[in-house]
């Protein structure tokens, strides 16, 4: 079957951080394909609503043969597994799995919107995306992944966790 290559946003803002984001890399690999390339852990402000603990968020590629409904139902299935209760939006969460690109598709369903539709606006996003894929188009903007965090203008603070192993 054919493989694709899709870019995913990890997130954690509830109990053992890192050990949600190591832990879901893990089930990713186990159930929906093969790591290809992993950026470094950032430290986010929490986005959408104040007085939250800050996010860290790794961005990954896999290649996957799932098809894109399939893999989001897959990470779906995985934040439950590890532990995520939908309360609010922008709630605390142990893990958010977001898709942000599959190939170059372009993709309105009901359960998955592709390109994800907030990426251009977040930094915590565009910055470790940047690191891993600096030079793939966006499909609906037509700008590198580089272009995209020069034009983003989120002011939220977002670092570069140095040891997080
Ligand atoms: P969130 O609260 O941000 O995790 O939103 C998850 C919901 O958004 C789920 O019901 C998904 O089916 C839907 N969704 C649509 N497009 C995407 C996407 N590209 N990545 C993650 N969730 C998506």
């Amino acid at each position: 079957m054919a493989t694709t290559t899709a870019y995913i946003l990890l997130g954690s803002n509830l109990g053992n951080r890192i050990a949600f984001i190591h832990a879901a890399i893990n089930e990713i690999e186990k159930q929906c394909g093969q790591l290809i390339a992993a950026s470094s852990i950032y430290e986010t402000e929490a986005w959408g609503v104040e007085q939250q603990p800050p996010y860290l968020n790794q961005v990954i590629a896999i290649t996957t043969s799932l098809l894109p409904e399939q893999l989001m139902q897959t990470l779906l299935d995985i934040e439950l597994q590890l532990g995520r209760k939908r309360t609010k939006r922008f709630a605390e969460r142990t893990i958010d799995l977001d898709i942000l690109l599959i190939n170059n598709l372009i993709i309105y369903t009901s359960l998955l919107t592709v390109p994800h539709p907030a990426m251009q606006q977040r930094k915590f996003v565009l910055l470790p995306l940047q690191e891993i894929a600096p030079q793939i188009i966006h499909p609906l903007t037509q700008l590198s992944i580089t272009e995209m965090l020069q034009a983003c203008t989120d002011t939220l603070r977002v670092e570069k966790i140095e040891n997080h192993t």
